[in-house]
């Protein structure tokens, strides 16, 4: 048995995760789930929305399945972080949000974000088949922001050739296990022209030695554009961090929704998975929500892991509930709730 961290996290998170974990469950997988409780009922139960023993159950199973976690918007809000450093001793850090505070303590560095259209669910673009690889531990992102004076913000952005070079093999490696043959590096080099001039040189030249892979560049918001007029022209893009988020979302919309993104973040030593999507407050405790995207970051769990063959069975069944369309949830046109549309599944797991 393989021991996952597993983390509900906030908003629809329980909702959709307990559907993900029922179906991995149900697959016959050989995983059993170690729970944590991180977000806003860690908070109230523990005084810290990242209580310790989350970062104790990563280290020990080394994979986690995680929800959304909700992040106030505006404010001075940061998370505090206390770790064991064993050359350092312990030492405090803080982060703007749950997840980044996870990416960047466990050295995750890339986000890997499968995005392609399902048989069944209506969509604004035909043969989406793209694969977004998010930088995921520099950027914007470090969270290094101040009032300059009353009326003025500044915020740092850092990217770094180490970073970049990690990030590039990385995606390459990906790749070629795949069999996926383009990389399109996109970045804002004409006007950042150092930090996203390094991202673009560094890139390309850890990819001039894979002949086997043909990369190209785009101008992010050029790039935004083709996305939503030819997307079935691109295979996997390379981005920055807040590019990558970005990127994500608008890929998300062109086949689905975000109800239907699944994602992984991966570093040298532990891997999380997780949905793009946040917490959705506007439908949390609806028994609305789309479990799909957590279901199929379950799936790339189970892969991971090397349990193709219930992650074979996971995605054989959910296909059919999309087919038939009786048992899905509003945004992909349905009015099933979550609940029905993972008994629906599990359903098919079993017949
Ligand atoms: P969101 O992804 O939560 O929601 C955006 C829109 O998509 C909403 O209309 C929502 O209803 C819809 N949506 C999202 N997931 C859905 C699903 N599974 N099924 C059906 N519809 C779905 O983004 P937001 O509103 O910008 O963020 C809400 C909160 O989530 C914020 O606190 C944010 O910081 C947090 N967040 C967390 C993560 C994470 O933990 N990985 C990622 C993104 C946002």
């Amino acid at each position: 048995m393989r021991r996952v961290t597993f983390i509900a996290g906030d908003g629809i998170g329980p909702e959709v995760m307990a559907a993900a974990r029922a179906i991995v469950e149900a697959s016959g997988a050989a995983v059993e789930f170690d729970e944590v409780v991180a977000g806003q009922r860690a908070e109230r139960e523990h005084g810290t929305p990242l209580p310790r023993a989350v970062f104790d159950s990563i280290e020990a199973n080394r994979i986690a399945l995680k929800g959304p976690t909700q992040t106030p918007f505006g404010g001075d809000y940061r998370i505090t972080i206390e770790r064991r450093d064993p050359q350092a001793g312990s030492a405090k850090r803080t982060y703007p949000s749950i997840s980044i505070a996870l990416r960047r303590e466990l050295g995750l560095f890339v986000s890997v974000r499968p995005i392609r259209n399902y048989p069944g669910i209506p969509s604004r673009c035909e043969k989406v088949d793209l694969i977004i690889f998010r930088e995921n531990s520099e950027d914007l992102y470090v969270g290094i922001e101040r009032m300059v004076d009353e009326g003025t913000a500044e915020a740092i952005k850092i990217i770094s050739e180490r970073g970049t070079e990690r990030v590039t093999r990385f995606a390459l490696d990906y790749m070629q296990r795949l069999g996926r043959r383009r990389l399109t590096i996109g970045h804002k080099a004409n006007v950042m022209r150092m930090t996203d001039g390094l991202f673009l040189k560094t890139a390309q030249s850890v990819a001039k030695a894979r002949s086997e892979i043909l990369v190209d560049q785009r101008v992010v918001d050029a790039l935004c554009m083709d996305l939503v007029m030819r997307p079935e022209e691109y295979d996997c893009l390379l981005l920055p961090n807040l590019y990558g988020d970005i990127v994500s979302d608008l890929a998300a919309g062109l086949v689905g929704g975000l109800g239907v993104a699944p994602g992984a973040n991966f570093g040298a030593d532990y891997a999380t998975f997780e949905a793009v999507h946040g917490t959705a407050p506007d439908i949390a405790g609806k028994d609305e929500a789309n479990p799909m995207a957590a279901i199929l970051s379950g799936v790339m769990m189970l892969r991971y892991i090397e349990e193709s063959a219930p992650a074979d069975r996971i995605e054989r069944a959910l296909g059919e509930v999309l087919k038939e369309k009786r048992a899905v949830t509003p945004d992909l046109g349905g009015s099933a709730g979550t609940r029905a549309m993972t008994a629906a599944i599990i359903e098919k797991l079993k017949a």
